[in-house]
């Protein structure tokens, strides 16, 4: 059993999903391949464009904006949480 960064899965026939942990957000995030282009490595991805996520809690606008390279994310200057501006190793993923 091998470790993996990221999760592919494959839904509605042919979108293929691929989620990676964030630590930022403690929470999932996800690209779909063809919106995102994606390096096809399990271990170290990259995707291409930026990542944005953004939604709404009651303590306010959550915003969480990264790039992921070659296994790390980095986090740009606009995320609202800790991590903003760093960059840190993808986390193992089930
Ligand atoms: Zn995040």
């Amino acid at each position: 059993m091998e470790n993996k960064n990221v999760a592919v899965k494959t839904q509605n026939g042919d979108e293929v999903s691929i989620w990676f942990l964030c630590k930022g957000c403690n929470t999932r995030h996800r690209i779909v391949v063809g919106k995102w282009t994606w390096n096809g490595d399990l271990i170290k991805p990259t995707f291409t464009p930026s990542i944005l996520c953004t939604w709404n809690e009651p303590s306010g606008d959550k915003r969480c904006h990264s790039f992921v390279t070659d296994g790390k994310i980095k986090y740009l200057t606009d995320c609202t949480h800790d991590l903003k501006g760093q960059t840190v190793d993808l986390p193992i993923i089930d």
